[in-house]
């Protein structure tokens, strides 16, 4: 099987993981987890950068700290993993979801402004969804497919509105806008190092930003809020969501290897194009001018007839080539189906029809021209 997405563990993973065991720091404290904060923190031009136990934690607690607060309402991406519209549940905020635009597949912000126009109001300093009365106190883009969310709009509505700005650049790690990396241009930018992201600790996450107030409290709450050193006191609920030692040795080697990855995944998206952009029923996501993408996930839309997507997805799979479909619309999904959801036809559109094709920076050329092989085969016949 040629799989969608792989770790790709061939650098210093052995060796810094065996120096943890040696030496026995294999807990959430040690020279890894500071390294690896540094390396991430400097890689995305922040200036602090705090570990957690994955990139769900990281953007529970960014909303924590950006205050967001039990009632409010967060606008966010509906075409995204779950898990940041789970995390703004977890402080009792709702999101608010704002559908993609058919380009980029990102969240669509001639849809966030038409939004905020029609249906929002301000009051004071605070803007005020008019139907629920809710508070909306932060914007949480997600940044998807290594893609970039048009930024500009969404920092000067913050601007205009006084809202915090937190990005999810879960999948987009090294990936830019404006020549400014994703995860720097908000309030507080999260990542995430599970399995199939462009970087792997196994699990692992991180909180970026220049508050150095945020980042204290955010390394503060991810270690159960304790107050004292030596003494076991706290003055509020804290989380036990800090990194592991091993898995922040994982992460060291693992960023030692970034740029190379990034120029493998933007090898393999361009193989693809150069092969497939002359079938009529494909497009592919690219980046705009004034981004540059990591490619961390190849994928194309495929025209709407037939159910070919889907249709393509299997055939694939008879043929040994993993493929995947995009995440349903969040809004769709039970947890999330009583929220707002602003222009959702095209999430959904994109949703029926986008296919992730095999990725993995290990891929061979080799067997990356035999799944285009029967991508072709698949529309020729
Ligand atoms: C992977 C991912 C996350 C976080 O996932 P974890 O498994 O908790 O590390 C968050 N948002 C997006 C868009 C993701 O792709």
């Amino acid at each position: 099987m040629i799989p969608l997405s792989i770790p790709n563990i061939s650098g210093n993973e052995w060796t810094y993981v065996k120096r943890c065991l040696d030496e026995g720091f294999i807990s959430s404290v040690g020279e890894y987890v500071n390294q690896f904060e540094q390396v991430t923190a400097r890689t995305v031009d922040s200036q602090y950068a705090v570990a957690t136990v994955n990139g769900t934690a990281a953007l529970h607690i960014s909303l924590i700290v950006a205050g967001v607060k039990n009632g409010d309402a967060v606008i966010t991406s509906d075409l995204s993993f779950i898990s940041p519209a789970n995390a703004i549940r977890y402080v009792g905020a709702v999101p608010i979801f704002i559908g993609a635009e058919k380009n980029h597949f990102q969240m669509d912000t001639n849809k966030l402004k038409n939004f905020l126009a029609e249906d929002c109001e301000t009051k004071g300093n605070e803007l005020i969804h008019r139907k629920s009365g809710r508070k909306i106190s932060a914007l949480l883009p997600v940044h998807i497919l290594g893609q970039s969310v048009d930024m500009e709009p969404i920092l000067q509505i913050a601007s205009e509105y006084h809202l915090t700005t937190i990005e999810d650049a879960s999948e987009c790690l090294g990936s830019r806008y404006k020549n400014k990396p994703l995860g720097s241009l908000g309030s507080i930018g999260c990542f995430s190092f599970n399995g199939n992201k462009i970087i792997s600790t196994g699990g692992g996450g991180m909180i970026v930003t220049n508050n150095s107030e945020w980042a204290k409290r955010a390394r503060y709450l991810t270690t159960q809020a304790r107050d004292n050193e030596l003494e076991y006191i706290h003055q509020e609920i804290g989380y036990n969501y800090r990194l592991s030692n091993v898995h922040a040795a994982i992460g060291l080697a693992q960023m030692e290897k970034l740029t190379h990855f990034i120029e493998k995944k933007r090898r393999i998206a361009t193989l693809y194009q150069e092969n497939l952009s002359s079938i009529q029923s494909i497009r592919f996501v690219n980046e705009s001018p004034e981004t540059s993408s990591n490619y961390w996930m190849s994928t194309i839309f495929v025209e709407p007839s037939e159910n070919n997507c889907r249709k393509l997805r299997s055939y694939l799979r008879s043929h040994n080539v993993e493929s995947r479909t995009l995440w349903m619309p969040l809004h769709l999904n039970l947890p999330h189906s009583q929220c707002e959801v602003v222009g959702a036809l095209d999430s959904k559109d994109i949703y029926e029809h986008a296919l992730c094709l095999p990725s993995s920076t290990q891929m061979s050329e080799e067997e990356q021209l035999y799944v285009i092989k029967n991508i072709r085969d698949f529309f020729e016949n």
